[in-house]
């Protein structure tokens, strides 16, 4: 539907280009793509006072809405993926946690349709191949070694949407199926691991490319054992995850990890699961009880985080208000680096004529005011 009808132009606004933040800028919108001119005479919403940045993209993120992406309906699923839409994370790709290899795979069919109709961005697999020592709250029980054939199995059961799988690269068979996964044009993402600083050089030199929310569940920093994250920080073929929620990280830590690896190699996710945007409770991670209290989730056996109740809304506001990161390094960190990662970004992740009207409106407190989606507006500023 191009043409005059269709046309938005967004003004007074400042614009958070790849090239740098403009000024007093323009969006201009049509068809559901941003567009590099408009007629002089299209009314324009006054946006002044507003900064306009690229809609966020989570590469990490299994629920919220009250609904789970590894157990929910596809319409469950879609009320989570709205939810999260609607805080602004216009791509999404869902990431499952530790299931029956079936059960798991029964998922990713359903959610592989949904990435077909461009609701999904594409699958993350969390486990079932990572450390009983690091779970988190992953069930042991279900946890396996990472046999390359029980990987294939699942990547194919996802039909070519998977683009992530996290595993414990030190495990038996673990370089194997990062090397697999590598093949394939999967990211092998090491996480919920229990890897040395030397084993993580050896799985990043086979070709893992992400660290799975980088701190979480992985030995600390040591100073004669520098472990997984300093191979993971020095590393320039690797992005690291950040939940930034004040409650995973402390904010020193962030710091630490965000001028190592700068703003080009770090992916903020939520890591959200589905109490997010939808409050307190009780709720099923997987097979496992987590109890929502104050927005922390945790295992109601063992009280270990359960992922989180983030939205990349309040990500991107405490990384400029909290951690004084500039807006364009978050913008980088929220958008940009996630696109590329899950090979979509000659469509999404940054705002540039040609692709997606995707788009998020704070105001000068870098409060969400608006969301846009191929350019229709899911919350109107
Ligand atoms: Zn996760």
């Amino acid at each position: 539907m191009a043409g005059r009808a269709a046309t938005k132009v967004l003004s007074g606004a400042r614009v958070v280009l790849p090239t740098g933040t403009v000024e007093n800028g323009r969006v201009i919108v049509e068809g559901g793509r941003i567009a590099g001119s408009a007629p002089a005479d299209t009314p324009s919403l006054d946006l002044s006072g507003h900064w306009i940045v690229p809609g966020f993209v989570d590469m990490h993120v299994h629920g919220g809405g009250g609904a789970s992406f590894t157990s929910g309906t596809a319409e469950e699923v879609l009320k989570g993926v709205r939810t999260h839409r609607e805080h602004g994370t216009t791509t999404i790709a869902a990431s499952l946690v530790t299931g029956e290899t079936d059960a798991l795979a029964r998922q990713a069919a359903l959610l592989s349709e949904l990435v077909e109709q461009g609701d999904l961005a594409g699958l993350h697999f969390e486990g079932p191949f990572i450390s009983p020592c690091r779970k988190g709250a992953h069930s042991e029980d279900l946890l396996r070694d990472p046999d390359p054939a029980e990987v294939r199995k699942l990547i194919d059961a996802a039909h070519g949407t998977a683009k992530m799988v996290t595993l414990a690269t030190e495990l038996p068979g673990g370089i194997d199926s990062v090397r697999l996964l590598a093949e394939h044009g999967v990211i092998a993402a090491i996480g919920h691991t229990d890897a040395t600083y030397e084993q993580t050089a050896e799985a990043i030199d086979a070709g893992a490319t992400v660290a799975t929310h980088l701190y979480n569940a992985m030995p600390a920093l040591g100073h004669r054992t520098p472990g997984p994250i300093a191979a993971l920080l020095e590393d320039e073929r690797v992005t690291v995850e950040l939940i930034n929620d004040g409650t995973h990280l402390h904010p020193a830590a962030l710091e630490l990890a965000y001028h190592r690896a700068g703003a080009g190699r770090v992916a903020f996710i939520t890591d959200a699961m589905d109490a997010a945007g939808f409050g307190d409770g009780t709720y099923l991670l997987g097979p496992l009880e987590v109890e929502v209290r104050n927005g922390v989730a945790r295992l109601a056996e063992g009280g270990s985080i359960a992922g989180s109740t983030l939205t990349l809304d309040t990500a991107f506001k405490r990384a400029v208000t909290v951690d004084r990161l500039p807006v364009e390094d978050v913008v980088r960190s929220i958008s940009a680096n996630p696109a590329r990662l899950l090979g979509v970004d000659d469509r999404v992740g940054s705002l540039e004529p040609g692709k997606d009207a995707d788009l998020v409106v704070l105001d000068a407190d870098f409060t969400l005011k608006g969301v846009m989606r191929k350019g229709a507006w899911l919350r109107e500023p």
